[in-house]
Formats: C-alpha cells, sequence, structure tokens
C-alpha cells in the first residue's frame, strides 16, 4: 500500500489497501498536495475515506465496508489490517512495532495496543 512518488490529481483512480473491505480496491483521489501528492482518497467500493500527511496516513472515515473483526489482544495483526474495538471503533494498524505491540488509527486519532499474547 505504499503510496508511489508519482503526481497525481483529483479524480484520478488507483487501487490502494482498503481497511473495511480489507482487500486492495480501487480508490479516487479527493484532494492532492501541490507537489500532487494523494492527501486523501475514498475506496470507491465502501465510501472510506482515508487522509495522508507526507505518505502516511492520519485519519480513516469509514464508509459502508463491512464490519471487522472484533479486536483480540491474543491474534496476531499486520499492517493494514482491520479491527473493532469496543470503546474506539472502527481501527487500522498503522504499524507493528514490537513484536507485541502496534499502532492502530482509530478515526484520527492513533493508539498503542498490545496483540499476539499468550
Ligand atoms: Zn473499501
Amino acid at each position: 500500500m505504499a503510496i508511489k512518488v508519482e503526481k497525481y490529481a483529483v479524480g484520478d483512480k488507483l487501487p490502494m489497501m482498503c481497511s473495511a473491505c480489507d482487500s486492495d480496491q480501487d480508490h479516487t483521489v479527493q484532494t492532492v498536495t501541490k507537489l500532487g501528492k494523494i492527501t486523501s482518497a475514498v475506496c470507491d467500493v465502501c465510501q472510506t475515506s482515508s487522509t495522508f500527511k507526507s505518505g502516511v496516513k492520519t485519519s480513516v472515515a469509514v464508509g459502508k465496508g463491512k464490519a471487522a473483526t472484533p479486536y483480540d489482544r491474543t491474534r496476531k495483526y499486520k499492517k493494514g489490517q482491520a479491527m473493532m474495538h469496543d470503546k474506539f471503533g472502527h481501527g487500522e494498524v498503522t504499524a507493528v512495532l514490537e513484536p507485541q505491540k502496534i499502532d492502530v488509527l482509530f478515526g484520527d486519532t492513533t493508539r498503542r495496543l498490545i496483540h499476539a499474547q499468550e
């Protein structure tokens, strides 16, 4: 799901990982910087919108995608995976830090959670 260093324009379509669909989907570019870098895009399939800063996802607003599976601290998560947290709602794993710690983006807030607990 890396964003290539290319110039994009509003209305361009490109495949990106959609955490709500849990697969690569075509996204329509909503906003770009002066340099042609994508700052927000919407999934064509479920209307989930994601925003980016310097190529890093900074917020995700879930559209009508299927509900993610509930957060499970014993499960091992990977970057880009989605979860449904009973307190924070829909989240997307943005980084795996240590074997048992992950950063998860909920709306526009990143929270550190544990995973892969025995
Ligand atoms: Zn989607």
